[in-house]
């Protein structure tokens, strides 16, 4: 995250510099008016003796950098530059002369901003402040140097501002020291100049802190040979500090002798250590120190002096020092001394190290790159991780896939199989292997072509597959058949609905088929029985029609049988002397067209409610009178069969609405099966009891019972108990079933309670219900072609008499 927020700040910093750029170019694009700018640097100007590997002076660094930024700022801008050369010059006859100079020089000349250079001394700032106002009157000032600055100094110069410097002579001194424990001495080398004068105080000041520790020694010598002397005696704990100028030291002819040609002469033989004040004296002699930078310095006045000119005013603008300061050693003469690299100072810059770029500048570069390549190196870790772990994700939702599919494939009931264009199982899932007849080990461990080893394997289906498989890529498209399977272990065929689909590579060529199957053998069943019952239904109504019609047909012959015996038996009545061999045989026909006609009636009856087509007639009536009648009518064909019958009621009348053909039909039918069922000697019973909103009729015999098992299948069409129970008595099995047709159509219910032996009771509860006006109908037609003797006679024509 660390790494992640520099880069944001180097990214932002980097868009911040194009931004500028673009934001410059613009500035440029508005042609500002011309500025003039005036330079004036207190030291001489050291550049025409360079050899070649000479450096700039300080101060001339410090004038390359104020350019620079100059041009950078794209602004139109005049600089005029004096070297004062107060080195060698001074006194205030020299600055009134200087004064004189200028002041012819720049008569005509307005300044828009002047800058004074003073590297270790103060003398073109104390000019400024002299001369400034006459030469350069409202010019603002721009100091740089100063070390012995006050804001005192400049008390009522509202035009001034700068930047002052220090050199930090302390920290250059305790490296040293630390660098060379067995120090006693230090030699300081100065000159005689201005500059040299101040430096040496400046040491001078620092003794104290040294004091009883280490011994100081000085030297402004300027003939260079005699130095060298001085230098040659020194003892071996002795470490120099060298801070003499530019152009302290002279040869033949007075020429001056460069910084670095001065430093190999006075110690390249020499095994002392030297150490220095400013980047530009390192050489290739010295070890370095606590450096200042002139580059650094000057562009601060450069920025200091473009914000004048952009019109900040000095007084807004505060005076401070420039604190740009490093550690910087020459790796050469670390090495030539032993110094360990890891002793130095951290964030040391190490100079002429070995193709070690990065060393050199470490301070100014290696925070960045170090942090572009870590994060680099980071962000591809970061994207091998993450890709890494987004490709486990995928490969496990893969497999979880795979597992998925292959856990789905096995679990169907439907058989599946993927073949290459060869015709091999590249998959079979675990329905159809059941269906083949072998083993996932089979078919993994064999060959397909060997597996019919198995004496079990359905080697028709796998036939069957090939033969459908062939037919697929014949015709080259989905194919779909119905596959009949002989399943020889269920020994039963199994109906497969399968569908192939032939898949084929981009040139057409073939890939592979896929077959997905389903077992249709039950759906098929259904269909099969679906089509029997409907089948079934059909015969049903067509045989309950038939019954239906059939049944009127044979009462068109009954009736014309039994119309004849009346006649028979009307005309024997009325001849004389009575047949009764040929009376006996009419009565015995007459009872067998009652019974025909009983069971043609009922057998109307229960196909019409069958059917749906038997229609009631309903009307408000008094049940207890309707009953009352039945039983009573049936009274002597009781008796002759020796059975004692009462009728009983807890109430006189019950006025409802009901269907009193159905309700004799009924009565009689239970009556019917009482008397057959009790033999001579026992009683029947008929209740009726009054529930207010239902009325309850029992009929209640102590004849043979009906076996439990029995009780609840009585009630069905045709069933009779046993033969041999009712042999006793006729019967056709539909008394009971149309008994319960004909309560069910009144809303009502038929209950038994009976025990073998002890009689059978018949409880019929009906609800007690009334018809408003127009429903109660008038229907005079019940049984309308028979009497009411007849119609008991014909439903107690079971009874055999
Ligand atoms: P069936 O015409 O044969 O009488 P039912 O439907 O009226 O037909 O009666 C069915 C059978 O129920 C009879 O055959 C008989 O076995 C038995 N059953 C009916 N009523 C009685 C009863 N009161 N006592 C004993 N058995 C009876």
């Amino acid at each position: 995250m660390k790494i992640f927020k520099h880069t944001k700040q180097y990214i932002f910093l980097i868009s911040f510099a194009i931004f500028l750029s673009l934001f410059q170019s613009t500035a440029y694009a508005e042609n500002e008016t011309e500025k003039n700018v005036l330079i004036l640097n207190s030291n001489k100007n050291y550049n025409n003796f360079t050899n070649g590997t000479e450096s700039m002076s300080f101060e001339n660094t410090i004038i390359s950098s104020i350019n620079s930024k100059f041009i950078k700022s794209k602004k139109n801008i005049n600089v005029a530059i004096e070297y004062m050369d107060y080195n060698n010059n001074l006194g205030d006859t020299y600055s009134q002369q200087l004064y004189n100079l200028y002041k012819v020089k720049y008569e005509n000349t307005k300044f828009d901003a002047v800058i004074t250079l003073d590297d270790m001394n103060d003398n073109a700032f104390k000019f400024m402040l002299n001369y400034g106002d006459k030469l350069f009157p409202n010019t603002p000032v721009v100091f740089s140097g100063v070390p012995s600055f006050d804001t005192s100094l400049v008390k009522g110069h509202s035009n001034y501002t700068g930047i002052t410097k220090n050199p930090d002579i302390k920290s250059t001194l305790d490296v040293a020291l630390s660098l060379h424990p067995k120090t006693k001495q230090i030699f300081v080398i100065t000159d005689k100049t201005q500059f040299g004068i101040y430096h040496k105080k400046l040491v001078e000041s620092l003794i104290p802190l040294y004091k009883n520790k280490i011994n100081f020694l000085f030297s402004d010598e300027s003939d260079i040979f005699k130095l060298k002397k001085e230098i040659n005696n020194l003892p071996k704990d002795t470490v120099i500090y060298f801070s003499a100028t530019a152009d302290a030291y002279k040869g033949i002819s007075d020429k001056v002798i460069s910084q670095s040609s001065a430093a190999d002469i006075l110690f390249k033989d020499s095994r002392i250590p030297i150490y220095c004040r400013a980047s530009s004296y390192i050489n290739n002699q010295s070890i370095g120190g606590m450096l200042t930078y002139a580059d650094s310095y000057g562009s601060s006045i450069g920025d200091l002096a473009l914000m004048i000119l952009n019109g900040e005013r000095p007084s807004s603008i505060p005076v401070t020092e420039d604190t740009a300061h490093n550690y910087e050693f020459n790796y050469l003469q670390l090495k030539k001394f032993g110094i360990d690299l890891k002793s130095l100072p951290k964030g040391s810059i190490i100079r002429n190290a070995p193709i070690d770029y990065f060393n050199i500048y470490k301070n100014m570069f290696f925070p960045i790159a170090a942090s572009i390549i870590i994060f680099i190196i980071a962000l591809q870790m970061f994207l091998i991780i993450f890709n890494i772990y987004k490709r486990r994700l995928a490969e496990n939702s893969l497999s979880d896939n795979e597992n998925l599919l292959n856990t789905l494939i096995n679990s169907t009931p439907d058989i599946i199989y993927f073949k290459n264009d060869k015709g091999i199982f590249l998959e079979i899932n675990d329905a159809a292997l059941r269906l083949l007849n072998i083993s996932r080990d089979d078919y993994e461990n064999i060959n397909m072509n060997d597996i019919n080893t198995s004496p079990y394997f359905n080697e028709d289906l796998l036939d069957e597959f090939e033969t459908n498989d062939r037919k697929t890529w014949e015709t080259g498209t989905i194919y779909r058949t119905k596959e009949v399977i002989l399943n020889r272990r269920e020994e039963t065929n199994k109906i497969y609905d399968t569908l192939r689909i032939p898949l084929f590579n981009e040139d057409g060529s073939r890939k592979g088929l896929m077959l997905l199957g389903r077992d249709i053998t039950e759906h098929k069943l259904n269909e099969k029985n679906k089509k029997l019952i409907k089948e079934l239904k059909y015969y049903d109504e067509l045989k309950t029609n038939f019954f239906s019609n059939i049944s009127h047909e044979f009462k068109t012959p009954l009736n014309l049988i039994f119309s004849a015996l009346q006649i028979i038996e009307l005309k024997n009545r009325t001849t004389e002397g009575k047949d009764e061999t040929s009376e006996k045989y009419i009565d015995i026909m007459k009872l067998n067209c009652y019974r025909l006609l009983r069971i043609i009636n009922n057998l109307i009856d229960i196909t019409k409610i069958d059917s749906g087509n038997f229609s009631t007639h309903f009307k408000n009536d008094d049940i207890v009178f309707t009953l009352e009648n039945t039983v009573m009518s049936t009274v002597d064909y009781v008796k002759s069969k020796d059975i004692n019958i009462t009728f009983d009621t807890d109430i006189e009348e019950k006025v409802m609405a009901f269907d009193s053909d159905a309700i004799e039909r009924i009565i009689l039918n239970l009556l019917s099966n009482a008397i057959k069922f009790t033999p001579p000697g026992g009683s029947i019973e008929v209740n009726i009891q009054d529930k207010v909103d239902n009325i309850v009729i029992s009929v209640k015999d102590t004849g043979i019972g009906i076996p439990p098992d029995k009780q609840a299948s009585i009630f069905k069409k045709f069933v009779q108990v046993d033969k041999s129970l009712s042999r006793g008595s006729e019967g056709s099995g539909i008394g009971l079933s149309l008994v319960k047709e004909l309560v069910v159509l009144h809303n009502g219910i038929i209950e038994l309670e009976s025990a073998p032996n002890k009689g059978s009771e018949f409880k019929i509860t009906l609800p007690v219900k009334l018809l408003k006006g127009d429903e109660n109908c008038n229907n005079e037609e019940k049984f309308a072609d028979h009497s009411n003797i007849e119609k008991i006679k014909i439903e107690l024509s079971d009874i055999y008499v």
